[in-house]
């Protein structure tokens, strides 16, 4: 009852905006799971922008307030505190799930709590999906592939995941989570979304979020050393925030025949000592590489197939590394330059 309450409050204080709708166009009262976050708070913007009312579900647990407060400037925008563990009571049109922690430093610190949110936290979400015959969009992953031992990866490969090591939390609670809405699906007719989103990057990644370009741009900047685990000749595809909320747009508005898993991601394969080169020529830095030992089960290579987003979706991503590094190097640059080492962390 008390998340009710919370709930119809949030929505009530969002009053009936409609100024930016074209034509055709009609408002829709959209839920975003961890909005908070990176890709979360780009997401709510550009819903926003887009003319919708938009209510932000997030336990602040790895998002940060100052990614929506440019957003209270929208009548139409609310937020909520609370962790999607719990059940959820809101009159909604449209879901999208991003709630998770989605960096290794960040889900491994509660394992259990890290699955919870996925299989608990997705379960809460398709139920109120069912009672307002809503559209559920997944934050799924490319870690749904484990370490792939087919190259690039196809929607269609099972993947290669260990159930019970240090990754295991996200993947396996991300895979439970796909079965989970594909459940739903068969059963209850709900209409779903799956994404299988591979590495982004981007303004609004926290300063101390752990992944490898949030990191090394930070150290470059800050004239640390750049942190390489192993040789740095594993691969990661790295796709641009703007690019892949383009992705979850055009997924979601898509028919409701198609549910996917798609890929979402850059095909630009590039190994992590590449990216430590690029960072520090790029920075201009006078950082020393250095070597730390490969954490378990790091996936060697990674790189999406992204043939069923372009026929689907019409969609491929449209910034290059070049291009996405420059702009978030810009945005540490700034956030490092106005606030403390402390407050940034
Ligand atoms: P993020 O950590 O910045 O954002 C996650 C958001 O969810 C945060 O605001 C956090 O506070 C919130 N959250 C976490 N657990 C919650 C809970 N139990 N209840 C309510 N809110 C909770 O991560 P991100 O990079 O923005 O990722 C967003 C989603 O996309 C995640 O589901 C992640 O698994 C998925 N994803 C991201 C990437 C990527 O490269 N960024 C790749 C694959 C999948
Ligand atoms: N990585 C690294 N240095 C860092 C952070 C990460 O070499 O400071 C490596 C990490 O071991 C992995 C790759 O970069 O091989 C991508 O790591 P990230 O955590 O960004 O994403 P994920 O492993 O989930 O794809």
């Amino acid at each position: 009852n008390l998340y009710k309450t919370r709930f119809r409050s949030a929505v009530n204080s969002a009053p009936n905006d409609t100024r930016l709708l074209s034509k055709n166009q009609v408002q829709r009262r959209i839920l975003v799971a961890g909005g908070a976050g990176f890709l979360g708070s780009h997401l709510c913007e550009r819903l926003l922008r887009a003319g919708h009312r938009v209510i932000c579900v997030d336990n602040f647990s790895t998002g940060l307030r100052r990614n929506v407060r440019h957003l209270t400037r929208f009548d139409t925008f609310s937020t909520v505190n609370q962790d999607i563990v719990e059940p959820i009571a809101v009159e909604i049109d449209e879901i999208y799930n991003l709630a998770c922690p989605a960096s290794p430093p960040h889900y491994q610190a509660d394992p259990i709590h890290t699955m919870m949110t996925s299989v608990l936290g997705s379960l809460n979400l398709l139920e109120l999906a069912v009672q307002h015959n809503a559209r559920i969009f997944q934050a799924s992953t490319s870690e749904i592939y484990g370490d792939p031992h087919i190259h690039p990866q196809v929607e269609s490969y099972w993947g290669n995941v260990n159930s019970f090591g240090p990754r295991s939390c996200y993947d396996e609670g991300k895979r439970c989570a796909e079965t989970l809405f594909f459940d739903f699906h068969k059963k209850y007719g709900t209409e779903i979304k799956i994404a299988r989103i591979f590495n982004t990057y981007g303004p609004r990644m926290r300063p101390d979020d752990g992944r490898v370009v949030s990191n090394f741009i930070v150290q470059a900047l800050r004239g640390e050393d750049i942190t390489i685990y192993g040789d740095g000749s594993q691969t990661r595809s790295f796709c641009f925030v703007d690019d892949l909320i383009e992705g979850f747009i055009r997924l979601m508005n898509s028919a409701p025949s198609f549910q996917g898993p798609v890929n979402l991601g850059n095909p630009g394969e590039f190994t992590i000592g590449e990216l430590a080169t690029r960072v520090i020529e790029m920075t201009g830095s006078s950082s020393k590489i250095v070597h730390h030992p490969l954490p378990v089960d790091d996936p060697r290579q990674r790189r999406p197939d992204i043939s069923l987003a372009k026929r689907e979706l019409d969609w491929q991503p449209k910034v290059p590394l070049s291009a996405g590094l420059k702009e978030t190097i810009l945005y540490f640059d700034r956030l490092l330059a106005h606030t403390s080492r402390e407050l940034v962390k």
